[in-house]
């Protein structure tokens, strides 16, 4: 269903009246996680003043260390919709428990996003597969195309076809930076889908002066969007301080994508 054989067109993804794919470059802009509702309110406002149209936050947090801040929850959900609802965006948030699927669709969470440890969670594929709410699905860490593009089929098997890819970097040798930014991947799967590729340069470099240079490529190379961490203080950042950028800096690099997007 995934594969561009099976629908030549480029798919075009609607979100509260955003387009995601086609001629669209959307910017997703926000913090990893949900920390306060004044952190909340100023990273709305960050996020909408820097042209971007949609909102990430991170309620659920899959932390390598069970010791480290899981995320607020239900509670998060909240604050992100509440911060979000303020300036009309929608809201792109991560689900790594079915159990809380009905509660992601009381406080109607716009993208559910699956994340690189989740790719190939088929259980959970299964369950997002029979909703109705586009799906971001976050390429495995260390997981080859092919398999990319079959987790997306087991989404799209269930009858949810409003799926976006996003690249974030993988694992190889190289230690200088959080994860290899494949931006192989995005020729290769705007050939091989006809759904939106996107890409998180924020979890592929991991540190934020990286951040501008690995966008701009993502959109030279043909991508559809970025999802990119934003924080009203990075320095205080409960989670991933290193990677966000400013509010400030979040404009200064949206603002030189379209040059980019409309060269090629
Ligand atoms: C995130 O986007 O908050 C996240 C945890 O990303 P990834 O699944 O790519 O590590
Ligand atoms: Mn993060």
């Amino acid at each position: 269903i995934v594969a561009r054989e099976w629908h030549r067109e480029d798919t075009v993804i609607h979100v509260k009246g955003v387009p995601i794919g086609g001629d669209a470059l959307q910017v997703i802009g926000g913090p990893c996680s949900v920390e306060t509702p004044e952190q909340m309110r100023l990273a709305a406002k960050g996020v909408a003043e820097a042209g971007c149209r949609l909102m990430r936050g991170g309620a659920f947090k899959p932390r390598t260390s069970p010791y480290t801040f899981q995320g607020l929850g239900i509670d998060g959900l909240k604050m992100l919709r509440e911060a979000a609802d303020a300036y009309r965006l929608p809201i792109v948030t991560e689900l790594m428990d079915v159990r809380m699927l009905d509660t992601f669709l009381a406080f109607d969470v716009d993208v559910i996003q699956i994340g690189t440890r989740n790719m190939q969670n088929f259980d959970l594929l299964k369950e997002v597969g029979r909703m109705k709410k586009p799906v971001i699905l976050k390429r495995g860490m260390a997981a080859t195309i092919s398999e990319w593009l079959m987790a997306a089929e087991y989404i799209a098997a269930g009858g949810n076809h409003d799926i976006i890819f996003c690249e974030r970097g993988i694992r190889t040798f190289e230690t200088a930076y959080r994860n290899v930014f494949d931006v192989t991947a995005i020729p290769v799967l705007k050939r091989e889908t006809h759904l939106p590729v996107i890409v998180d340069p924020s979890h592929a470099g991991g540190k934020a002066w990286m951040v501008p240079a690995l966008a701009r490529a993502a959109v030279a190379a043909g991508a559809d969007g970025l999802l990119i961490e934003s924080h009203p203080n990075p320095c205080e950042a409960w989670c991933d301080a290193d990677q966000a950028l400013t509010p400030q800096e979040l404009k200064g690099l949206v603002d030189t994508l379209d040059t980019i997007a409309q060269a090629i």
